[in-house]
């Protein structure tokens, strides 16, 4: 049999088993280009494709090819390199081992958009930097104060305390000032820590007692950097504890950043002599970017992603989404899985079919039921599994996303969501969704695999 024979006989058993938005998806552009040495050569044209074939058909399609020709013992998949220049991949060949259990797409498609992990002594993600801070008239102040802390840490604005909304980059400025000290000054010691980390601390070494081995490992710290400090409310312990390090390092010219979702003065129950402290320095807010700037915001992001899209798909974007870097980001990311898995750029008339969410009223809801339908056919799982009470990692992960889609999409109460799945318990729901979300920053290639998820329950 000639590999375009053998491929189409392949094609044509396994369409008989998977579904068709399945088959459109992972099969469209796939070819066998060898069959030398009783292996089985199929070309993908991109990573979510290889994967998916890979982990997800791997046993179905060797299955049929050894079935069709006996001497094929062995089928290996890669990735056909389009002109589309999307990915920068550090495996040439693009072959992959192959994992068991579910596919998530990793490896590949998470070398195409460069994952970065969070270093575990300073705890700051190296991809928040200032050559991917777009400056405009929103953040100008904001920015040139960190400029300044980074010249000259603790002796300039001391503490500088940022604030904005949510979504507008106080966690991205105040993650560059701090790798930017690291890169600057290798002797000084850097930490970022969430405010609600820091609590965490407190709570857990008062109940260890190692309250004083705490109070130590923050009083050695040159820069210390605290985010959303508004969470530090009510928390009169963690307050109290956090006075002190702040005094500790403060008289040592050690420099303190701080942000939070409004100012100094309108954080609720702060203590007095805490606000103070955070008033005593320089406060700079970060506001809403105009439409030039997100533009500017958008282009800078495609180009991380290593893709470019026209000028009207851009200014289309950033007059959808006005108030929330994070979301122009995640309109973004909507378009960049399009094309990955189309090989071409979305023109305009895509981008608003993609986008139609965010620009229909937002009250237009889908049905649960159409959740929990395209994620059942998107894993090529039953329905009634996934509501059932299985517990294979295969059945076990769709349901932790459907729960989350149900919460994120259809703004379900969880013990709504707990009844659509069976009467689970509204515990079960909140920690599949918590779970997802935490996953969700840290895996690119879940948000890839969920954002496909959500293009198939807004489009179909
Ligand atoms: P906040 O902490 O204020 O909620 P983040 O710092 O987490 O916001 O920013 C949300 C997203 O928007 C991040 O991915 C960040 O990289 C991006 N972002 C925010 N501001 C900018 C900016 N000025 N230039 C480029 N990206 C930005
Ligand atoms: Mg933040």
């Amino acid at each position: 049999m000639t590999n375009e024979e053998l491929w189409e006989s392949v094609l044509a058993q396994t369409q008989l088993n998977i579904s068709p938005a399945n088959f459109a998806t992972w099969f469209r552009g796939t070819k066998i280009t060898s069959q030398e040495n009783n292996q089985a050569i199929i070309s993908t044209p991109n990573s979510f494709a290889k994967e998916w074939l890979e982990q997800k058909y791997g046993k179905l399609i060797f299955k049929i090819i050894h079935s069709l020709d006996g001497n094929l013992r062995e089928v290996k998949y890669f990735i056909e390199k389009q002109n589309l220049k999307i990915s920068s991949l550090q495996n040439p060949s693009g072959f992959c081992r192959t994992r068991r259990g579910q596919p998530s797409l990793s490896e590949d498609a998470q070398l195409e958009f460069q994952e970065f992990k969070t270093d575990s002594e300073t705890n700051l993600n190296p991809r928040y930097t200032f050559e991917n801070f777009v400056v405009g008239s929103f953040n100008e102040l904001a920015n040139a104060a960190a400029q300044a802390v980074v010249k000259n840490p603790g002796f300039v604005y001391n503490p500088f305390f940022i604030y904005g909304v949510v979504g507008l980059g106080k966690t991205h400025l105040l993650e560059a000032i701090g790798n930017e000290v690291v890169k600057n000054f290798s002797k000084k010691t850097v930490r970022y820590v969430p405010s609600e980390k820091f609590t965490q601390g407190v709570v857990t070494s008062i109940r260890n007692h190692e309250m004083e081995s705490f109070k130590l490992k923050y009083r050695e710290i040159d820069v210390l950097i605290i985010d959303d400090v508004q969470f530090l409310a009510g928390k009169e312990k963690t307050q109290e504890e956090f006075f002190h390090t702040f005094n500790a390092l403060y008289e040592k010219n050690k420099q303190i950043i701080l942000s939070s979702d409004r100012p100094p003065k309108a954080i609720p129950s702060l203590t007095e002599r805490l606000r103070s402290r955070f008033e005593g320095g320089m406060i700079a807010d970060i506001s809403l970017p105009d439409m030039e700037t997100r533009m500017a915001i958008l282009k800078t992001k495609a180009r991380e992603k290593g893709t470019d899209f026209s000028d009207e798909v851009y200014s289309f974007i950033a007059s959808v989404v006005q108030r929330n870097i994070r979301e122009l980001e995640g309109a973004l990311n909507r378009l960049v899985v399009y094309q990955k898995i189309n090989n071409r750029a979305p023109d305009l008339g895509v981008a608003e079919v993609l986008l139609r969410k965010i620009t229909v009223n937002a009250r237009k809801q889908v049905a649960p039921r159409k959740i929990l339908q395209v994620v059942a056919e998107f894993y090529d799982i039953k329905e009634r599994d996934l509501i059932a009470s299985s517990r294979k990692k295969e059945i076990v992960k769709p349901r932790q996303i459907a729960m989350y889609l149900l919460r994120e999409e259809f703004k379900g109460s969880y013990p709504f969501i707990g009844r659509k799945f069976g009467g689970k318990d509204h515990t079960t729901v909140i920690y599949s969704c918590e779970k997802i979300g935490k996953e969700l920053e840290l895996n690119k290639g879940l948000e890839e695999e969920i954002e496909l998820i959500k293009q198939r329950i807004y489009t179909s």
